[in-house]
């Protein structure tokens, strides 16, 4: 089944020209952005189908498109597949019960859709009735006004509003994932519940390399005009193929979503305090079919990736490439993206230092530019501009001792610090160059006591994050200056002997 030319054509023209026909004024909106995932996702679809950007300007004209459009694209193939993963099976609206849709025809999803959106309508005052835990504006429905209403001939459903019709919405011993559980439903709105049976149509789908529905990832982003951005690409792609948006193939949700991200083309101002979170989940009918992964981007986490994007993307491209244990070449590149999860996405979602990945240590060589690696410590971490400046002048100091010695002396030195793992190793480094200084007659200490008790203590409350933050800040200077210098000889001299401790003794 597919749609006609015909109908396309007017879907199109209707959508781009037909701006507001119906007069809906801007204070009785018929829809609006409500804060859910599910609802929004139903909206950024219904708007993006208008060709919209707002809801205020939403007509019924619009909706009646959008129905139309639905209505047809769910019977097709595939689509049947991922309503019984987002609604499990028992959604009378859309008919996704096998033995519904054995008599389902688009006029019959039409109709039921256009009740539940005449619904809507009537349920915008009633103050006796309890109100929406969703909008926080509308009477709730009932399951037995819903299946009254849209003539189900389904004896038992839905008794009340569950995951049956609304993703994740429990009753009994289902699981719930919103507040309100309890054994009577969920209060919901006709206008919220209308707007979640348009989550297909909002929603990336990632599947096995067996072709199965392995998830279903729903991006909600603030502001809006971000929210449409990240998933226009899933409408067009079931405007003008009908087919389920695949999310390019990607089978790991997060590598998909800084993919997306990476794509967007916004300026720090324009990014502003932008949050994104995405909810990959399943709500299927078997058992361990229904769960929730929620995937937090911090907003400086997004702040790092827009400025990376625009200033430093081979540096962020090759910090990335180094989150995989394995470093692919260009062409296992796209393999990895999709398939493997990527140790730089998760340290960053958990809040976990990424500094290591700006060095590549095997090849001491710099991953980035200096300045990517200064933003992302004040921006991602929080280490002050003055604390940063302070450590650089100190690399610098380490570099101008460094370089005046022999290649091996100097690769020795090196490891010195690579390999140090307990904060005496570290001591011992910066007690070894001050004496190499002294010993090659340079005028400056390396550091003042001051300065020396600074750096090892001063940064953060763990002192072992603290010191190694301050290490591999060093190792990038030493790295982006003396590059050349370190990889000269190749290995035989690299592999020499152990590292000397001169003038510290190891004391376990
Ligand atoms: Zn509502």
């Amino acid at each position: 089944m597919g749609l006609d030319g015909e109908y396309m054509d007017k879907f199109n023209l209707e959508a781009k020209y037909l701006i507001n026909p119906e007069g809906q004024t801007e204070d009785n909106p018929i829809f609006e952005w409500t804060g859910h995932p599910f609802t929004d996702a139903g909206l950024s679809a219904l708007l993006l189908l208008s060709g919209k950007s707002r809801p205020e300007e939403l007509a019924e004209k619009d909706v009646e498109i959008a129905v139309e459009f639905a209505s047809k694209l769910y019977l097709m193939e595939g689509w049947s597949t991922l309503l019984a993963r987002i609604y499990r099976n028992n959604n009378p609206i859309l008919m996704v019960n096998p033995s519904m849709r054995k008599s389902a025809t688009q006029e019959k999803l039409k109709e039921s859709l256009r009740i539940l959106f005449n619904l809507a309508q009537q349920n915008l005052q009633e103050p006796r009735s309890p109100t929406c835990q969703i909008c926080g504006k509308r009477r709730i429905v009932s399951g037995l006004e819903l299946r009254a209403a849209i003539h189900s001939k389904e004896k038992d459903r839905p008794k009340e509003i569950t995951g049956d019709v609304f993703p994740l919405l429990g009753t009994g011993d289902l699981r719930n994932y919103f507040p309100h559980g309890q054994e009577s439903g969920a209060d919901v709105c006709a206008c919220c519940l209308f707007l979640a049976q348009f989550i297909p149509i909002g929603s990336y789908v990632l599947h096995s390399e067996r072709g199965k529905i392995k998830g279903i990832l729903v991006i909600h982003a603030h502001p809006h005009e971000l929210q449409l951005d990240l998933v226009s690409e899933i409408i067009s792609k079931a405007k003008t193929s009908f087919l389920v948006n695949n999310a390019r193939g990607f089978r790991q949700p997060v590598n998909f979503l800084f993919k997306k991200l990476q794509e967007l083309s916004l300026t720090l101002e324009q990014l502003g305090n932008a949050t994104v979170t995405a909810y990959y989940f399943l709500n299927g009918n078997r058992t361990g079919e229904q769960w929730v992964e929620v995937i937090r981007i911090p907003n400086p986490v997004l702040r790092f990736l827009t400025h990376a994007k625009r200033e430093d993307y081979n540096g962020w491209k090759n910090i990335v490439r180094m989150g995989w244990r394995e470093k692919p070449n260009n062409e296992k590149l796209e393999e990895y993206e999709k398939n493997r999860a990527n140790d730089v996405y998760s340290r960053l979602l958990e809040g976990r230092s990424i500094l290591a990945y700006f060095v590549d240590i095997s090849e001491r060589v710099v991953n980035a530019k200096w300045n990517l690696l200064k933003f992302y410590c004040s921006e991602v971490l929080g280490l002050e501009k003055e604390a940063l400046d302070f450590i650089r002048r100190v690399g610098d100091r380490i570099v101008e001792t460094l370089e005046k010695l022999e290649d091996n002396k100097l690769r020795q030195r090196v490891r010195e610090l690579e390999r140090a793992e307990k904060l005496y190793q570290f001591e011992a480094f910066f007690v070894n160059t001050e004496k190499l200084r002294q010993s090659l007659g340079i005028p400056e200490p390396l550091m003042t006591f001051d300065e020396f008790a600074r750096i090892l203590t001063s940064y953060g409350e763990d002192i072992n994050v603290s010191w190694k933050t301050v290490k591999h800040l060093l190792l990038f200077r030493i790295y982006e200056n003396l590059h050349d210098k370190l990889m000269k000889g190749g290995e035989e001299a690299e592999e020499r002997g152990e590292i000397e401790f001169f003038g510290i003794e190891e004391v376990i």
